[in-house]
């Protein structure tokens, strides 16, 4: 396409980049390297705040003005899960965005819905059941995964699809050797071995156009290609792959997982006096007998205590503002990876691309291309008025910073379009308008050792700071897991309540 035709496209640049942002500057002063570790990536989302913070500005933290069972920190799907399970108790909700949702929200173009990010679960997470419990009713996507290469589609990529990759004969055979030989494996039994080696020692020897796959796929799912991907995750995923060709158990709505969060705020509608967005946390401080949450909101800083805090914020941020962390749970914290992932979603007002759910593109700017409505597509009388395609459009870490400013965000959508376009023939359509969802830091990596050493510290209670999110569990950053990992944290706050010792805690799988 050329830049001309381009330009007549509108771009909408939404969402944030968040950094280590935000920081409790009083904190920086007694350890004086926070501010070096901030470095350049101290911009993005709420630029007043962390305007003021990379500029030098001492945050002091005015007197107590409230008094509340538990603070949540971090209004993503952790936060509204811990909420929603506290419903029953003087609960304050902190988010810094203007909308709860954080990597699981949707967005709206003239009625029709889109995914800014997490797009389905399966029917073996909890995540299905407990999004029935909330009254919401799981459509499955029923349709195994395709892939376009060199041209060309092709269905089923791990079922049938083996044998029509358009490669030389000894490439198609190499694939289905490497099938064969992962869904020989059983993972479950190899336990923390295959949780801490690298999936690329699992890729060698066969060739570039397999890896080439797998570091599609990769980070798009988990944030990460074969070298610093834990061998069980990636292997599961093929085994669930080939499962899928047969029957399918993946389970969405329009506009992908946001349904959840998008009800969950909706339930907790008579609790909104206690809910607050744009309020940014800058600092939790353990006191004896009560947690001080110190938040940003509106300009003003604001104080109030808590017996119990769930922070449900990603640790790159919560390792920032809990005061008194121990040097063990806070280096933990530091060794969790997250990747920039844009999502690019393209907005077409006619059909361009229905071929499937999700798509694979090896070799693009992006990763893979799902359909926004497909679980509606086949529902009577409905009728597509705008085919939006979400381009998953997950990043190395060295390029976060093309995200930083709109220029930067504007030129990777571009990418994406000009690469969606050349994909096959058939798809060199202009779309109505572009939009790229912008997130710094949504994803971490499941890099080997990080479920079987790193998460297990980083989850661990402080007295009254208990710790949700997904970062929280794993292996894979998961709707599921953000669910799990608050109703975790609720348990540790009703028995610390009550005085009794902490639930034993269990790694969660998946
Ligand atoms: C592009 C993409 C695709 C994905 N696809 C899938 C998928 O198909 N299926 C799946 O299960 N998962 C998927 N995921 C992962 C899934 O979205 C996440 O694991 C899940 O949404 C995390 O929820 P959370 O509440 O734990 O964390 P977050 O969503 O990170 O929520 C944390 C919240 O805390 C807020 N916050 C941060 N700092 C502060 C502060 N100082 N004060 C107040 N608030 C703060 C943030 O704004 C955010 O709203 C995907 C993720 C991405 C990015």
């Amino acid at each position: 396409m050329s830049a001309n035709r381009r330009d007549f496209i509108k771009f909408v640049v939404a969402g944030a980049v968040t950094a280590g942002c935000p920081i409790d500057l009083s904190l920086v002063a007694q350890t004086g390297d926070a501010q070096k570790s901030h470095g350049a990536d101290v911009d993005g989302e709420d630029n007043r705040i962390c305007h003021q913070v990379r500029d030098g500005k001492v945050f002091t933290r005015p007197p107590v003005s409230a008094r509340h069972d538990v603070v949540i920190v971090g209004g993503g799907v952790s936060g509204l899960t811990a909420a929603y399970r506290l419903r029953h108790r003087d609960f304050l909700l902190l988010e810094k965005e203007p909308h709860w949702g954080g990597n699981a929200y949707g967005m709206e173009y003239e009625g029709s819905i889109y995914a800014t990010g997490s797009a389905f679960l399966t029917k073996d997470e909890h995540a299905y059941a407990f999004s029935k419990e909330i009254g919401l009713e799981p459509l499955p996507v029923d349709n195994s995964d395709a892939s376009i290469i060199r041209g060309e589609l092709v269905l089923d990529t791990w079922g049938d699809g083996l044998n029509k990759l358009p490669y030389p004969a000894p490439v198609r055979e190499s694939f289905k050797k490497f099938k064969k030989e992962m869904l020989a494996i059983d993972v479950e039994k190899g336990g923390k071995e295959f949780l801490d080696k690298p999936f690329s020692d699992f890729v060698k020897g066969y060739p570039e156009e397999l890896k080439q796959w797998w570091d599609n796929f990769g980070p798009s799912n988990w944030g990460a290609a074969s070298e610093d991907t834990a061998a069980s995750v990636a292997i599961f995923a093929l085994q669930d792959m080939a499962e899928e060709s047969a029957k399918d158990d993946r389970y969405t709505w329009p506009g992908g997982l946001g349904a959840i969060t998008k009800k969950l705020a909706e339930i907790l509608q008579p609790h909104k006096d206690r809910m607050q967005t744009g309020a940014t946390t800058v600092a939790v401080v353990s006191e004896k007998e009560e947690v001080q949450v110190t938040y940003m909101l509106g300009g003003e800083l604001k104080t109030v205590a808590a017996k119990a805090v769930i922070m449900a914020t990603p640790k790159f941020i919560t390792r920032r503002i809990v005061d008194s962390l121990p040097d063990k749970q806070s280096d933990a914290m530091h060794q969790i990876r997250y990747i920039p992932y844009p999502v690019v979603n393209l907005i077409f007002d006619k059909p361009v691309f229905n071929h499937g759910y999700d798509t694979w593109c090896p070799g693009n700017a992006f990763t893979d291309v799902i359909v926004a409505d497909w679980v509606i597509q086949k529902q009577p009388g409905y009728q597509q008025k705008f085919n939006i395609l979400s381009c998953y459009t997950p990043m190395p870490e060295e390029n976060r910073g093309y995200l930083l400013n709109e220029a930067g965000a504007r030129k990777v959508a571009a990418n994406v379009l000009s690469d969606f376009q050349k994909l096959m023939p058939g798809l060199n359509v202009d779309p109505i308008e572009v939009h790229i969802y912008r997130r710094g830091h949504p994803l971490y990596m499941s890099t080997p050792g990080l479920y079987t050493q790193v998460q297990p510290l980083v989850r661990q209670p402080l007295d009254r700071v208990f710790f949700a999110n997904t970062d929280s569990e794993g292996p894979e950053s998961t709707t599921n897991g953000g669910i799990l990992a608050a109703q975790r944290a609720v348990k540790e706050v009703e028995a610390r309540l009550a005085g009794r010792p902490a639930p034993k805690q269990k790694a969660v799988a998946g």
